[in-house]
């Protein structure tokens, strides 16, 4: 899992350059949701990916996350079921 931890590359969210092992783990142990955009090009990141994590991890991973727009009709929707009840 280690074997990548050296390599260095430039974060965009972040300004500066950060190291594999703190794409892998960031702040809460789990991979950063960017880390198949930003190695691709570098490291065979896809199968490093499945090589280390099962099928339903990376699928939470890599879970899209809800839209705004779909966050403000959810709640629109949960308001208006609330005036409903009696
Ligand atoms: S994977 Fe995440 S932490 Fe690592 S360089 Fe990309 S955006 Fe930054």
């Amino acid at each position: 899992m280690k074997r990548y931890d050296e390599e260095d590359i430039y974060c965009r969210m972040l300004g500066h350059a950060v190291n594999f092992q703190y794409c892998r783990t960031t702040a809460d142990g789990s991979p950063c949701r960017k880390i198949m955009d930003c190695w691709f090009e570098r490291l065979p990141i896809e199968a490093y990916m499945k090589e280390h994590f099962s099928p339903d991890q990376l699928k939470i991973l890599f879970k899209q996350p809800e839209s705004k727009v779909t966050s403000i009709l959810d709640l629109i929707e949960k308001a208006r079921k609330r005036t409903d009840e009696p």
